[in-house]
């Protein structure tokens, strides 16, 4: 299915160490991309291997998005050595959970900074690149929280809020200079993020009890709707939000 190769094109993933980012970077690889693999603490050589395995490139950049300054160089890096930046997904995402009255602001802000402040940025900066060569594919990693309220993470759900809205707010200038800018909001996904609800008896059974297609999702769930997002088999959506979520948001 042509529509959906990557071939020649180059990705840049954050938060592709681990988690929903990591299967998100060797999904893209797998429909024909190079991948430059952004991640903070986790060393990203395993999931840069598992990428060349296939025959693709692939380079690590160890940087923390919420630092602004270093931000700038994860693009330049990647056209240097990968030659062009067409499809941005920005992953990288982290949560607080402290009831609202007792939430921190230092919680509030590194949230922010990470899940919304520094994705703002990057789709500034590869943006403009995109915009110069005519086309560029914007990933951004919603949430079921970008919808619901949720319990005990304020700050996560207003980040995720925001991306949502930032995702429409760029689709809606980007569309006509041939970007598409748009949203997966994956459901109860098995991975470090979740580990808290999972381990909690009551919340998981909550939670799984929701879920129509009765399970927790997997990283390689978000693979499909990630190589569809990315390639020219979505060249007519703009600032969908799609979530992938077993169910959750219709039961
Ligand atoms: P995870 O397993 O906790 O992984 C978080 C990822 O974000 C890691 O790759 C981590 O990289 C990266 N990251 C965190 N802080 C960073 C920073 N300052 N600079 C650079 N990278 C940073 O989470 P996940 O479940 O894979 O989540 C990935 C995305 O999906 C997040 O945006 C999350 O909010 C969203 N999401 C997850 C779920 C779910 O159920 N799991 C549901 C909805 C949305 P290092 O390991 O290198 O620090």
């Amino acid at each position: 299915m042509g529509l959906f190769d990557l071939s020649g094109k180059t990705a840049v993933v954050t938060g592709a160490g681990r988690g929903l980012g990591e299967a998100i970077g060797l999904g893209l690889a797998q429909a024909g991309a190079d991948i430059a693999l952004v991640t903070n603490r986790t060393p990203a050589d395993k999931a840069a291997e598992a990428i060349r395995a296939l025959g693709r490139k692939a380079i690590t950049i160890q940087v923390d998005v919420a630092d602004r300054s270093k931000l700038p160089g994860i693009v330049e890096r990647t056209v240097d050595e990968l030659g062009r930046i067409d499809i941005l997904v920005n992953n990288a995402g982290i949560i607080r959970r402290t009831p609202a009255a007792d939430h921190s602001y230092a919680d509030w802000q590194d949230v922010l900074d990470v899940n919304l402040n520094s994705v703002f940025a990057l789709c500034q900066l590869a943006g403009n690149r995109m915009i110069e060569q005519g086309s560029g594919k914007i990933i951004n990693i919603a949430s079921m929280l970008s919808f619901q309220g949720g319990i005990n993470v304020p700050g996560y759900t207003s980040s995720k809020h925001a991306v949502a809205g930032l995702t429409k707010a760029l689709a809606s200038e980007w569309a006509a200079k041939g970007l598409q800018v748009n949203a997966i909001a994956p459901g109860y996904m098995s991975t470090d993020n979740t580990e808290a609800l999972r381990e909690d008896p009551v919340r998981s059974a909550q939670i799984l009890g929701r879920i129509p297609a009765g399970r927790w999702g997997t990283s390689e769930d978000l693979i499909g709707p990630a190589v569809f997002l990315a390639s020219a088999a979505s060249d007519y959506m703009n600032g969908h939000i799609l979530a992938v979520d077993g169910g959750w948001l219709v039961r």
